[in-house]
């Protein structure tokens, strides 16, 4: 067996009974029964089956599998909708100041000053992205970020006294959490449809309107979309709905491809949350700390959630004493390092800075839609903003060759794969997002090995349906693995 194979086991299968990192001497203190030391309930009956191993085994172990991993450090991460653009190591640095690293959430406003004047700044600077009058940082994920928008136009109708207004449209291009936010926060969800141009459909909007009248509380849309499309009439929407006494909610995940150009307040957004692990580069991918602040105009300003950072004289303070709020959206306010790494990322950009993020990033997009429109059918025709989302159907159609299939291929060719099967609209879809970071020489590359995968799908589909061959684990059987997943070792 080669040194490779024998390092690629199972830290359990390398283990050897009696093989510790480290031997102390024998204590001095002499030895205390276990039984003297902790009550008889919290011992074990026999010791628990963990792999014995030297320390050095433990080290090789462990650095050779985060080789193994895929990461924005190590490859292209074109993963559509995430935004997995590169985390600058500055905001590291920040991050891990004692005066962000160590505060306790309970500790007086007093002694936390420096956090919450950034924390306030951070506020101030996401109000001037959206073009609306404040912002809250307390939501922790862009998902409950939209619950807590959509609690807030609830409970702005209710304030009306319009409490029927239970129901929120939606276009069937939507990212999943939309409608599953609704449906949380108690409300109905009404799919509006999306025309041959992938934009919503402003007769089938009209139409809802019109039937559902008094009952529309909002609309919730992505824009740009998930087809990465910018809805070009949406000052028409908001006026639509405004007219109808409803309200605007835009999901805001796909900002990267707004920031500095086109203010939401500007065209008719009420409420809006956005993904500082998207856009703003906290780390993300591996189930870390995220955040989703609000955006709100001033009708909704006197709902936002509590505590709300306040600038009183020369300082700052939390405060929970306004009447109309939806109380609080979690414990206390957040991962300060969160905010932290956002806040140096605006700051390290600049205004100007932040338009060239975009500028680039939907730059970066349309060179791959251009690259890539002759081998893959486009979803919707160009150009595109953030994200250009192709479908697979001719190579289902010629050789069974599928979106799944083609991404992982691309896993052997040293890429992690796109997004696919999303959005639902798009058949066998492909949803590419190069984001700003990488340089030409990275597309050029992605683009050949998706040109490579197209030519073999037309030459040699099995090749393609057999991959990833170069994996330690090659194809799965995608239904067994959700029924029966097999997620940790077992002795034999
Ligand atoms: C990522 C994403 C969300 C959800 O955000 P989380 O931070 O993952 O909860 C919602 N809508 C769109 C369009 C997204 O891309």
């Amino acid at each position: 067996m080669s040194l490779g194979l024998v390092e690629d086991r199972l830290v359990f299968e390398k283990s050897r009974a009696g093989r510790r990192g480290v031997t102390l001497p024998a204590s001095d203190a002499g030895e205390a029964p276990l039984e003297s030391l902790l009550p008889g309930g919290a011992l074990r009956n026999a010791p628990p089956a963990l792999p014995e191993l030297s320390e050095l085994e433990v080290v090789r172990h462990y650095t050779r599998l985060s080789g193994k991993n895929f990461g924005i450090d190590t490859t292209f991460y074109p993963l559509g909708s995430c935004t997995m653009k590169y985390n600058p190591r500055v905001h590291e640095y920040g991050a891990s100041l004692p005066g962000f690293a160590r505060v306790h959430p309970l500790q007086p406003d007093e002694t936390v000053q420096g956090f919450l004047a950034l924390a306030h700044s951070l506020e101030r600077a996401l109000a001037e992205i959206t073009g609306l009058a404040a912002a809250t940082l307390n939501p922790s994920a862009g998902a409950h970020g939209e619950l807590t928008g959509v609690l807030m136009v609830r409970a702005y109708h209710h304030d009306r006294s319009e409490p029927g207004r239970d129901t929120v449209l939606i276009p069937d291009s939507a990212h999943g959490t939309n409608p599953a936010t609704v449906t949380i926060a108690g409300m109905q969800v009404q799919s509006v449809k999306s025309g041959p141009d992938g934009r919503v459909d402003l007769g089938d909007l009209r139409e809802k309107l019109g039937t559902l009248g008094g009952r529309v509380a909002a609309m919730m849309i992505t824009n740009p979309s998930t087809l990465g499309l910018f809805e070009i009439r949406i000052g028409e929407i908001a006026r639509l709905l405004h007219e109808k006494g409803a309200l605007l909610y835009m999901d805001g995940a796909n900002m990267n491809a707004l920031l500095g150009i086109a203010r939401p307040g500007d065209f008719g957004v009420d409420v809006m949350h956005l993904n500082l692990h998207k856009t703003f580069t906290q780390p993300h991918g591996g189930g870390g700390p995220g955040a989703g602040p609000v955006a709100v105009g001033e009708k909704l300003v006197p709902f936002l959630p509590v505590p709300r950072i306040v600038q009183e004289g020369g300082a700052y303070r939390r405060r929970e004493d306004f009447p109309k709020t939806i109380g609080r959206v979690r414990s206390f306010q957040g991962n300060p390092g969160v905010f932290v790494r956002a806040y140096a990322y605006i700051r390290s950009h600049g205004g100007e800075g932040l338009r060239k993020v975009t500028e680039a990033a939907v730059l970066n997009a349309n060179y791959i839609l251009a690259r890539l429109r002759d081998a893959y059918d486009l979803a919707y025709p160009g150009p595109c903003m953030h994200e250009a989302v192709f479908s697979a159907r001719r190579q289902v159609k010629q050789n069974g060759v599928r979106a799944l299939d083609i991404a992982k291929r691309l896993i052997d060719l040293g890429f992690h794969p796109p997004t696919i099967y999303f959005p639902l609209i798009v058949p066998e879809s492909l949803m590419i997002e190069p984001t700003e970071t990488e340089p030409k020489e990275t597309l050029d590359a992605f683009v050949a090995a998706m040109l490579t995968i197209a030519g073999e799908a037309a030459e040699e589909p099995q090749k393609v349906k057999d991959a990833p061959v170069t994996m330690p684990v090659t194809r799965l059987d995608e239904v067994r693995a959700v029924k029966q997943p097999r997620l940790r070792w077992r002795p034999r």
